[in-house]
């Protein structure tokens, strides 16, 4: 896993360059499956893993004078990026997209969750300190 780390570390600094913000979710609280994994290692491996790819990110980009920031993974999945619905049902895990309700959009569900998690970015580059999406109480 440490080498396959730094070829994506290396592979995302390169393909990108300097000056680039890459945005990374905080999993920082997020516990994962590990069903799958040895007992001994179920608890730490995944999120061992992804920390060590976000340090060893981080270590490239400030060489190139980018940066790594992490934003709030709450409802990265579940908001449509076209019209901002927020719904949990608009994401159709067997069949690995996301359909709004509400607008229509429809995407693949991992591109919605970069595309959110693109537009939090784009909310740090323009002062928020702790982008997340908020969930608001919609009426009716
Ligand atoms: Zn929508």
């Amino acid at each position: 896993m440490t080498d396959v780390n730094h070829w994506l570390a290396k592979t995302l600094v390169t393909a990108y360059g300097s000056h680039t913000l890459f945005v990374l979710e905080d999993l920082t609280n997020v516990t994962f499956n590990t069903d799958d994994l040895p007992k001994p290692l179920r608890n730490s491996h995944r999120s061992w893993a992804f920390f060590q790819l976000e340090s060893f990110l981080t270590y490239k980009t400030q060489a190139i004078q980018s940066a790594v920031v992490k934003v709030n993974p709450a409802f990265t999945s579940q908001r449509c990026p076209k019209c901002g619905m927020i719904e949990k049902n608009n994401r159709h895990h067997e069949t690995h997209e996301y359909w709004c309700a509400q607008c229509q959009y429809r995407c693949n569900d991992d591109r919605l969750g970069a595309m959110n998690i693109a537009i939090l970015g784009q909310d740090w580059l323009n002062g928020v300190k702790h982008p997340k999406i908020k969930k608001l109480t919609t009426a009716g």
